[in-house]
């Protein structure tokens, strides 16, 4: 069995862990090393470090102290790793605790993080969900069930001072452009809860103060939420620094693309087993801007899908110019409005839409002023039909049940 490098104890702070962090920056030492072609374990937190509980309340959604977020495992290592190199991550394995087979799914709050949706789900809402082996359901979302497709939300390697200077400008001047929107456009570094692994004084005090927070995406990959970064896929990520400095987190259970009720998919603690190796020069080599990756072999198999359409026109009727965002938030809308005439509330075909394996696609951005994305919902996790008839949907849901709501203070 290979050996588990970084330990994490979910009855303890995440904070008292100093194997975990929740910035990105160059400075924070490595808490393990590694050599190309060894194979590890490596434990995590859900990305809050515990904040949501297996309760029927969504208080802990509401109140949930966003600038935390995440707690990431690393960074680890490699030895012979330089800047400029491939950082070759295989995802061998990955599960969740076997005293924690459970996921949470939530709405956050407008007020306190916002989503995809906000406008139209404002308030705080979570649903749990329980693992069955491969499988999953919701005692707040009945009527279907799905095999997961378990993938870390969150991995990358740390940045060089020089990109971490160069995230830190860039989103300071996106946010300068409206600094008091709510949610906010971006989130500056945030040195209070600032948890840099095992960094310490006046190095930990400065990296603290300019670490960048692990909300979006960036060029060595991050919160890139990539639901097809499942167990079995091989990702290679750019060096920026000497080892690489690996870290990872987040994991989710299962995802719906774009991951748009952003608390998020089925979020989980629990474990990956990974191996690395480096391709030397590999980005100069490749032409690597942003990490690649190559799928896994074994995904859930839905074939059958009711593909909902959306263009660029927003739900006041006004034109957008090839906007995809505006073109998938309809498409997300129009899935929805279907889903309630089975009997779903809104907020339950809400978190169907992120959490199970349902597909988004960019399918035209040239047919102006018309972008077209396309949301592919599986037909097969439902246990009644969901397919159009000549006889009108069937109401298969009482209504009796619904994904509990916690109202704004
Ligand atoms: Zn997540």
């Amino acid at each position: 069995m290979a050996d588990t490098l970084i330990k994490v104890d979910l009855s303890q702070s995440a904070y008292e862990n100093d194997m975990i962090h929740n910035r990105w920056h160059p400075d924070i030492p490595m808490v393990a090393w590694v050599k190309p072609g060894d194979d590890f374990i490596v434990e995590c937190f859900d990305w809050t470090g515990g904040q949501i509980k297996n309760d029927d309340s969504a208080a802990d959604v509401r109140d949930v102290d966003l600038s935390q977020v995440h707690f990431l495992s690393g960074p680890i290592g490699v030895h012979g790793a330089e800047p400029g190199d491939l950082l070759v991550v295989e995802l061998l394995d990955i599960g969740a605790f076997p005293q924690q087979q459970w996921g949470f799914n939530g709405f956050f709050s407008k007020q306190n993080g916002g989503g995809f949706l906000t406008d139209h789900f404002p308030q705080a809402q979570k649903s749990i969900w329980d693992f069955e082996g491969v499988y999953t359901k919701s005692r707040h979302v009945p009527g279907v069930r799905f095999a997961g497709l378990i993938h870390p939300g969150l991995i990358g390697c740390l940045p060089s001072q020089d990109l971490l200077n160069t995230w830190n400008a860039r989103e300071a001047e996106l946010i300068a452009t409206d600094p008091t929107r709510v949610p906010g456009l971006a989130n500056p570094p945030y040195a209070p809860t600032a948890h840099m692994g095992r960094l310490a004084g006046d190095a930990r005090d400065k990296a603290a103060a300019e670490g960048a927070r692990t909300v979006p995406p960036r060029e060595h990959g991050g919160n890139c939420d990539i639901k097809d970064l499942s167990r079995g896929s091989k990702v290679y990520f750019p060096v920026y620094v000497k080892g690489g400095g690996l870290s990872l987190g987040d994991l989710h259970f299962s995802q719906g693309d774009g991951e748009i009720t952003f608390c998020g998919a089925i979020e989980m603690a629990g474990w990956v087993h990974m191996k690395v190796e480096i391709i030397k020069d590999g980005v100069a080599k490749y032409g690597i801007r942003n990490p690649i990756f190559k799928p896994s072999p074994i995904t859930p198999t839905y074939n059958d899908y009711l593909i909902f359409e959306g263009i660029s026109v927003d739900e006041a009727g006004k034109q957008h110019y090839l906007d995809v965002h505006v073109a998938y938030r309809q498409a997300c809308l129009n899935a929805i409005e279907y889903l309630t005439k089975f009997g779903y509330s809104r907020a339950q075909a809400y978190a169907i839409l992120g959490t199970a394996p349902v597909q988004g696609h960019i399918s035209g951005v040239v047919d102006v002023p018309n972008a077209c994305a396309t949301l592919f919902l599986p037909t097969e996790i439902f246990d009644f039909d969901i397919r159009p008839n000549a006889k009108g949907p069937t109401k298969f849901l009482s209504g009796d049940i619904d994904i509990p709501l916690a109202p704004d203070l």
